[in-house]
């Protein structure tokens, strides 16, 4: 495999890691205490066309390939997993899933503001009682000929808050399981869709994550996303590709917390020398870099299964796996590494090691991603 980045792709790659620097650093300790949403830097992602990257042009997005995108989410999330997120789940769950099923009057109506930035969207999936087993929905989406009634609550949505355009999966027929269930596109203010409180959170802090309440909602039937019963496929599929941009952002988070506790390490001095000349901390660096170095293979090799049109279901949840597995671990050992520093906020390593948490658990937990490469490793 040669990952060797194109001139583009370096470009990018730069321009993410300028971008992070200048803009997400700048406040990012009182954004995690305050829990702020990064609305100004997610602005001046959508400029950048970070909220859009891999749709086509002619629809509003930069038109890039998906190595581009984990390039630049891995950049963002050394810095900021908050305003990462916020990429990860416009690109891959809200922009991919449009432009890759949605009608040419859904890609014009919504898919150009979403790709552009001027607006974010939200990916509906997981309630109150289906999360893992997502095939348990309890919301509904009941035909009633030329709209649908949307009745339900969704749990845990990230961008719950700030979006304009949310992609629910509601169950129409009970009777079919999950052949049963649609994807409707559904937009804020339409009339008995209310958004919940906050949810305070452990990590990703800046991140707007809510829980939504849907009372007799009407969804015009040109809302919904592809054939009667293509809502459970729909978002299984999207989740497949979602997976690839949380590895990355695990890959960011482990990589940039691995990069301070290198820097720490050189100039922290005890008996007499610099910490990096233990060699207990020297070792862990090492184990770190190395865990890392085998994540962003991973990350990069599902990325370009996309890329080339195979199939990154087994590649995408193993990147996702692995990568979230070295985030919590390299986080923590950077606490570690700047001892009692670690365990205050100036240095950025407690945040990284409550954020990293998170890639364990969203877009199927690590339990999840194992059920999936058991079983295509299993199949024949
Ligand atoms: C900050 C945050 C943001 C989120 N953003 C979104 C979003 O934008 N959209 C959205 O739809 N959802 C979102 N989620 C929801 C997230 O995807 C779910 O929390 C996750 O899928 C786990 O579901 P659950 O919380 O119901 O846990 P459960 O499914 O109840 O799982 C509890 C535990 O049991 C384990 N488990 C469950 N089933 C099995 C099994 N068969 N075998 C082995 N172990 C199993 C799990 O791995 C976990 O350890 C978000 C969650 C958080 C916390």
């Amino acid at each position: 495999m040669d990952f060797t980045l194109s001139e583009e792709q370096l470009m990018i790659q730069q321009a993410a890691k300028d971008f992070a620097q200048n803009e997400l650093l700048p406040g990012v300790i009182e954004r995690d205490d305050a829990q702020k949403f990064p609305a100004e830097q997610v602005r001046k992602m959508g400029e950048l066309g970070f909220l859009g990257m891999m749709v086509k042009e002619e629809y509003g997005g930069s038109g890039l390939d998906t190595l581009s995108y984990v390039l630049v989410m891995e950049e963002l999330s050394k810095v900021d997993a908050s305003a990462s997120v916020v990429v990860s789940v416009n690109n891959s769950l809200v922009c991919w899933g449009l432009e890759t099923f949605g009608s040419e009057a859904q890609k014009q109506k919504y898919l150009t503001r979403l790709a552009s930035g001027e607006i974010i969207g939200a990916f509906c999936l997981s309630e109150p009682e289906a999360g893992s087993d997502a095939t348990s929905q309890k919301t509904t989406a009941i035909d009633m000929g030329d709209h649908y009634v949307v009745n339900g609550t969704k749990n845990w949505i990230t961008n719950g808050g700030t979006a304009e355009v949310y992609l629910v999966i509601a169950q129409t027929d009970v009777e079919k399981g999950h052949k049963g269930i649609n994807a409707l596109i559904v937009e804020k203010g339409m009339e008995g869709f209310e958004i919940g409180p906050k949810e305070n959170k452990l990590g990703i802090r800046g991140s707007d994550t809510h829980s939504l309440l849907f009372n007799d909602v009407k969804v015009p039937k040109e809302n919904r996303i592809g054939e009667d019963g293509f809502g459970f496929k729909f978002a299984m599929k999207t989740l497949a590709g979602g997976r690839i941009g949380i590895a990355a952002q695990a890959l960011g988070i482990a990589a940039g917390a691995y990069e301070l506790a290198r820097k720490y390490s050189k100039e922290r001095k005890a008996f007499g020398t610099e910490i990096a000349n233990h060699q207990a901390i020297a070792f862990k660096l090492a184990d770190m870099h190395t865990k890392i170095q085998a994540a962003r293979h991973l990350v990069y090799e599902a990325a370009c299964d996309k890329d080339n049109g195979k199939d990154y279901t087994l590649s995408g949840a193993m990147a996702k796996l692995y990568a979230s597995e070295v985030a919590m671990e390299t986080a923590v050992e950077a606490v570690q590494i700047h001892g009692g520093n670690g365990f205050v906020k100036d240095y950025h390593v407690e945040r990284m090691m409550r954020d990293a948490k998170i890639t364990q658990i969203y877009e199927g937990t690590s339990e999840i991603q194992k059920i999936v490469i058991s079983r295509s490793i299993l199949k024949d």
